[in-house]
């Protein structure tokens, strides 16, 4: 895949990069390796100026950064927007809470005697040089979440971000760069997926982390397990909707909506499968899919447009296979299913609802990462369950009830990341974001996320 700015709205192309050369990926992966053996021990407190400057400078950019975003992947204006104010708002709240966070730790437990010791703790230390390997679909946010508190925590970062947001990858490193950050802290690298086997085997690369497919999350897996080298993955969701008969129908329709094509349907936490009990059924899917009819398609830099396009072209192919396969086996169109004909350049597709999907199509096995919801009907919150859990993801869940047994056994039995109660799943510094089954392990954001690269060590003293 060439490196390059391709506008999604248009399917022009707008500017295309030269890859790296191996000399200038050693030189960076030099200096993320000199760096990180000096910024290891900076005081948390020049390491959280630094990071709030970097919050500073990206409000500042807000506007520019946001419509690169826009042309460079397709999301909306207000969209990209609201994503770099979510940055910065992450950076400033790993800036104000990483020493807390990383504090030593005292074990509380009196057995801690037992081993001998006058004192023991536990301290937090840096890996190293980490490489990022991350996903268009949110191209400042999935980086920044692993780059603030990895920076906070004294690690050096390396980008490979996807090859077709090429921009917004290099004004990732020049924001750390303006920022104050010693060169070498965090740096992109302008490299193509078949380049990242080397540098995750390089000896001075401490470790990774990946977000994106199930494919990528496996080849970086399997080279780092045979490096012995730690990584974290968010890969895939299909997250399950559920919907009960005590539910806030209406406003369990209009989140929906909102859960489904946000990022014009290509997010991982996106809802995909929506499941609603028998009694509630006929209600929610005619007003589900009446909103979903009604959204506007059209120019993301526009004012008023509610999906854009697909980012790729190969990505809209990808959602129409799904959607003909179900079709072919039986699904029923309640609304989209198609392109839409007014919008001939571009990679778009109309908000497309699904009804009677069966095991046997594709689309319930398989991630529909565009704006495409399926619907199912279920008799009880057994049935519920087992449908929700009858994927090979387990992101996370949304579930809708006012039944607090019901809450109490979704909590107990979805296997997923997230159960979101009354709401959409959405990612916050304060929460713990990631997976389980093929959608990954480990965590990022939150005290849990900033720990993941960082050697816990423990401290026993006489
Ligand atoms: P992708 O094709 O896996 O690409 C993601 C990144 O991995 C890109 O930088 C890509 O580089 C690189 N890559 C691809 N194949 C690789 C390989 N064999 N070895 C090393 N690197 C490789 O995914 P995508 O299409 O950009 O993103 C969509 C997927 O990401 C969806 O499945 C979505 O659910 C998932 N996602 C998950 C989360 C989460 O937090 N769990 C968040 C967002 C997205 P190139 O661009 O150069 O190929």
């Amino acid at each position: 895949m060439p490196i390059a700015t391709v506008n999604p709205a248009t399917g022009e192309t707008v500017r295309t990069y030269q890859p790296h050369s191996p000399e200038e990926v050693e030189r960076r992966i030099a200096a993320a390796h000199a760096t990180f053996l000096t910024y290891r021990t900076t005081p948390f407190d020049e390491r959280a100026r630094l990071m709030r400057r970097a919050a500073d400078l990206l409000d500042e950019d807000r506007d520019d950064i946001a419509r690169t975003m826009t042309v460079e992947m397709g999301k909306t204006l207000v969209a990209a927007r609201a994503e770099a104010a979510k940055c910065a708002k992450a950076m400033r709240w790993y800036a104000d809470r990483a020493e807390r966070l990383l504090a030593d730790e005292r074990p509380a437990d009196p057995d801690v005697q037992d081993s001998g010791a006058d004192s023991a703790r536990v301290v937090y230390r840096p890996l190293g040089p980490v490489l990022a390997v991350m996903p268009w679909n949110f191209p400042l946010w999935q980086v920044v979440r692993f780059a603030a508190p990895a920076l906070m925590a004294g690690n050096t970062g390396l980008l490979k971000h996807a090859s077709n947001v090429p921009q917004t990858a290099l004004y990732l490193g020049e924001l750390f760069h303006r920022s104050g950050f010693p060169e070498g802290c965090f740096q992109t690298l302008l490299i193509g997926s078949g380049q990242v086997e080397a540098v995750l085997r390089d000896p001075r690369v401490a470790a990774a982390t990946l977000t994106g497919s199930e494919p990528a999350g496996r080849s970086v897996a399997s080279i780092a397990g045979d490096e012995v080298k730690k990584t974290v993955l968010e890969l895939g969701g299909s997250d399950p909707y559920i919907v009960m008969a005590s539910a806030d129908l209406r406003r369990a329709a209009s989140t929906a909506v909102t859960a489904r094509v946000q990022n014009n349907g290509q997010s991982c936490i996106a809802a995909k499968r929506f499941i609603v009990h028998a009694d509630a059924y006929d209600s929610f899917a005619e007003d589900f899919s009446s909103r979903m009819a009604a959204l506007v398609v059209g120019d993301p830099l526009a004012d008023g447009t509610d999906v854009g396009p697909l980012a790729t072209e190969q990505g809209r192919r990808d959602v129409e296979e799904l959607v003909d396969d179900a079709v072919a086996k039986g699904a029923q169109v309640l609304c989209g299913g198609v392109r839409p004909e007014e919008l001939q350049a571009g990679w778009y597709y109309r908000p497309t609802v699904l009804a009677g999907i069966t095991p046997e199509m594709r689309i319930h096995r398989e991630e529909a990462f565009g704006p495409v919801a399926t619907l199912y009907r279920v008799a009880n919150v057994d049935e519920a369950v087992a449908v929700a859990n009858d994927t090979p993801f387990g992101l996370s869940s949304n579930v809708w009830t006012r039944d607090t047994d019901e809450v109490d056994r979704f909590v107990r039995d979805l296997q997923a990341g997230g159960v979101f109660v009354n709401g959409m799943t959405a990612s916050h510094p304060a929460l713990p974001f990631g997976g389980v089954k093929r959608s990954g392990y480990g965590r990022e954001l939150s005290g849990h996320g900033i720990k993941e690269f960082c050697n816990m060590t423990t401290v026993w003293q006489r």
